[in-house]
């Protein structure tokens, strides 16, 4: 066992998170919920009586207006607002490097506290913008197909530095309007993914506090029918999942039998297709979503049979369903390679035939390296693409 595993496993169940409030210097009040907010707020001399209010107005300004200075809160009386600057900060990630792909595709690579870096990626569409986001730097799980599982964890993000991905994008759009936001509909952000780096549900109280501040009807309000969670199948937090969060569920399925399932998803070691299976039944009906998704990758030869397709049909039988099968991406040294394009359309045909939805997902951004599974952060990769970064300012 080489010395990055035996450390990315020892970490699993033990992550370094960062503090809500940070024991030195001002607190960062992005990503608090509005009960941390009160109190925080209460513990600095806000009466009681007034906390709510506060809570609302600062709120207001932070995730609806996109305010990052105290000054500007006109709202609030000037010594008030001097009081809130001494204790308080809104701080967000810092871009460091922004690429746009030929596709319109725009990738992010952030800096955290700490020094740390994460991606974060912009699609645009015809009548949407999703926001992929990440969870984590790097990722403890090892998914053979996937560039972030090469790269050893390094922390979990704050709830403070996932919504913030949020607002930096926004910043990037200029998406911040003066009298509100505009209709999820109409919206250049109008939808986000956890499908970035990480495994959202190992980091599972920081991604449910940012992802209920994005839903908050009087910040961000996306409704959580936007808000995509995608899991390699944390079996015991699928549940926490739907009656915490209630957002819609994507599974990294990948395999249909329990032996090519280890190789591709290690997870699946601890938890099988048949008790990842039993979990997913119940989530539509808790979480009152629709339907789940279902992603697989497409490895030439190794999971994209027609019996392959036939097989995940009747595994699914039950569970409201749609697949998403997603070319597999190359990175630089990966093992893999994608599937032929007609066995693609041959394997959607038979699902579709089936009844479930079986979108091919098509790959943006694989000039930038935005694509699924091809973020990471390391410094050897960053080396490679500085050339066509565009520096940001
Ligand atoms: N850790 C979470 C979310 C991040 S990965 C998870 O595994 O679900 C987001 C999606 O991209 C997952 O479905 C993942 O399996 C897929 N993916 C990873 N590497 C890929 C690659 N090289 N090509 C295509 N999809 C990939
Ligand atoms: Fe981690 Fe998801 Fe990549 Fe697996 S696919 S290594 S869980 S980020």
């Amino acid at each position: 066992m080489t010395e990055a595993t035996q450390t990315s496993k020892a970490l699993t169940h033990n992550f370094v998170t960062v503090p809500r409030k940070s024991p030195n210097g001002p607190t960062n009040l992005v990503g608090l919920t509005r009960v941390d907010l009160r109190e925080v707020l209460i513990e600095n001399g806000t009466p009681e009586k007034q906390a709510n209010m506060r809570v609302s107005q600062i709120w207001q300004w932070i995730y609806e207006k996109g305010v990052r200075d105290f000054d500007q809160m006109t709202n609030l009386a000037k010594p008030y607002r001097e009081n809130l600057k001494k204790s308080f900060q809104i701080s967000v990630p810092e871009i460091i490097t922004k690429n746009v792909s030929e596709d319109g595709t725009r990738k992010y690579l952030m800096r955290i506290n700490g020094g740390h870096e994460i991606e974060t990626v912009y699609i645009p569409e015809e009548n949407r913008g999703t926001l992929c986001i990440s969870s984590q730097v790097g990722c403890t799980l090892t998914c053979s197909f996937c560039h972030t599982g090469t790269q050893r964890l390094v922390r979990n993000l704050s709830s403070s530095e996932i919504v913030g991905q949020i607002l930096v994008a926004r910043d990037d759009l200029g998406e911040w309007p003066i009298q509100g936001l505009p209709k999820n509909e109409t919206r250049l952000l109008s939808n986000v993914v956890l499908m970035g780096m990480g495994e959202p549900l190992y980091n599972f109280e920081n991604v449910r506090d940012a992802m209920k501040i994005t839903m908050d009807p009087e910040g961000i309000s996306l409704s959580r029918r936007r808000i995509t969670l995608s899991t390699s199948g944390v079996v015991p937090e699928i549940s926490k999942t739907a009656e915490e969060i209630g957002c819609q569920l994507a599974i990294s399925f990948h395999a249909t039998t329990d032996e090519i399932r280890n190789k591709l998803v290690p997870i699946n070691k601890k938890w099988n297709i048949a008790q990842l299976l039993e979990t997913l039944k119940s989530y539509p009906k808790v979480s009152n979503s629709e339907r789940i998704t279902f992603e697989y990758v497409m490895l030439k030869g190794v999971n994209d049979s027609d019996e392959d397709a036939r097989r995940l049909v009747q595994l699914i039988k039950g569970i409201p369903a749609k697949i998403n099968l997603i070319p597999f991406n190359e990175w630089p040294g990966s093992p893999f390679e994608r599937s032929d394009w007609k066995q693609i359309k041959s394997f959607a045909d038979i699902i579709y035939k089936a009844g479930y939805a079986s979108p091919i997902r098509t790959p943006r951004g694989e000039d930038i390296m935005a694509a699924c599974g091809q973020l990471k952060s390391a410094s050897e990769k960053k080396r490679k693409s500085k050339k066509d970064a565009v520096p940001y300012t």
